[in-house]
């Protein structure tokens, strides 16, 4: 029965060393993601903003063919000299 015993505490010893261990490590990637993450979404998040900010005008503006004039690519003609697009 000691014996027993003895093994049973030896193997829940062994298995709260073993999720110390898994804890630590995961709080040592969990801080390195955490940090590499809070940095990637600050300039992901910049740089989707900017990709936003610039590719929803330019996909909005078109230049007409006859003036040059940029307007709008939801209106169907040209509002400066009506050329029709
Ligand atoms: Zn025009």
């Amino acid at each position: 029965m000691f014996e027993d015993t003895s093994l049973v505490i030896v193997l829940l010893v062994a298995s709260l060393v073993v999720n110390l261990i898994t804890m630590v490590m995961v709080i040592v990637l969990f801080r390195k993601n955490g940090m590499g993450a809070s940095r990637k979404e600050g300039r992901g998040g910049s740089a989707q903003v900017e990709a936003a900010a610039s590719t929803a005008p330019v996909s909005g503006i078109v230049f007409c063919r006859a003036c040059g004039n940029q307007y709008d690519s939801t209106s169907p003609a040209c509002p400066s000299c009506k050329a029709v697009r």
